[in-house]
């Protein structure tokens, strides 16, 4: 059921700071109003948009608010590409960091977590019966996901992008999340997956960007200047040099230039596998180059 601004009005309280609004519903009875105290969710005032005078009642007694979001009038073009760092949260194919305190801070939250989850053990009761701890849990979780927004709004902001390409996140999971100990682990998998996930279709549905999900495999190894793949290529977790070219960068910004180059070419080859064997291409015809003769005496020739 909709209900406008004839039988609800939303009213800012004038003194009450322990709510955001009031809900005037009017009645049967003239004059004798009722009002409902309203508090509004992190995620509803973050989200940009104007508030209708319009109130929603489901039939199981919910009642929702409804925000006006224009269709921003921005112009998107191009492509840009994402990959999930360890030591922030994403690094752009132009050299970009995003998120450089967020897993430091996810960490600070699940130890504290961890120490009131132990102590409440050794007592004998459960973790849930401390408010410290299940204050802490919400401000994590609420932590995680206004984060995850905020930077993947920023990433819009800045390169107003057609196409947002980005590892699938199962390789997110297996090849970042895993890695770290297991109270972040369990933090990053119950509230950033879902988080990122959902953040993502909303950009979609509102900007009209396409986001297109790539297989990470060897991206991290492969030089996405010539295309030679060697794990040596990564000299530590952050830094990057070809043993072939001698491109130097860092490694994260090195592994999301692949997931860009393979997202245009599997946007015409439509397959994975021909993205890869266009991969090996290039890297024969540059093996061949005069540039790369230091390289001639490793091959070993085939029978
Ligand atoms: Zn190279």
């Amino acid at each position: 059921m909709l209900l406008d601004s004839k039988c609800a009005l939303l009213e800012k309280p004038k003194k009450a700071k322990a709510f955001d609004l009031w809900i005037r519903l009017s009645t049967h009875e003239r004059r004798k109003p009722i009002y409902l105290p309203v508090g509004l969710h992190e995620y509803f005032k973050e989200r940009g948009g104007k508030l209708t005078s319009m109130v929603q009642i489901s039939e199981d007694g919910t009642l929702r608010l409804v925000k006006e979001i224009e269709r921003k009038d921005i112009v998107f073009s191009g492509d840009i590409a994402l990959d999930f760092g360890m030591e922030c949260l994403f690094v752009s194919d132009r050299g970009d960091l995003f998120g450089r305190g967020f897993y430091l801070r996810v960490k600070e939250y699940a130890d504290r977590i961890d120490r009131i989850q132990r102590e409440m053990q050794r007592a004998g009761k459960k973790p849930t019966e401390s408010k410290r701890y299940v204050r802490l849990q919400s401000k994590l979780s609420g932590y995680v996901k206004s984060e995850v927004r905020r930077i993947i709004n920023r990433v819009i902001y800045l390169y107003k992008p057609q196409r947002l390409v980005l590892e699938d996140l199962r390789g997110f999971l297996q090849r970042v999340i895993n890695n770290f100990p297991k109270s972040v682990k369990r933090v990053l998998i119950r509230f950033g997956l879902g988080e990122i996930r959902r953040k993502l279709r909303d950009i979609s549905e509102e900007y009209g960007i396409e986001v297109v999900y790539i297989n990470p495999a060897y991206s991290s190894q492969a030089c996405s200047n010539c295309g030679y793949v060697d794990k040596d290529n990564r000299r530590t977790r952050s830094e990057f040099e070809c043993k072939l070219c001698g491109k130097r960068l860092h490694a994260d910004v090195n592994a999301s230039r692949n997931l860009l180059s393979r997202a245009k070419w599997s946007l015409h080859l439509r397959r994975m596998e021909q993205a890869l064997i266009k991969q090996v291409e290039l890297f024969s015809r540059n093996l061949f180059d005069e540039r790369h003769k230091c390289l001639w005496s490793k091959a070993t020739p085939v029978d």
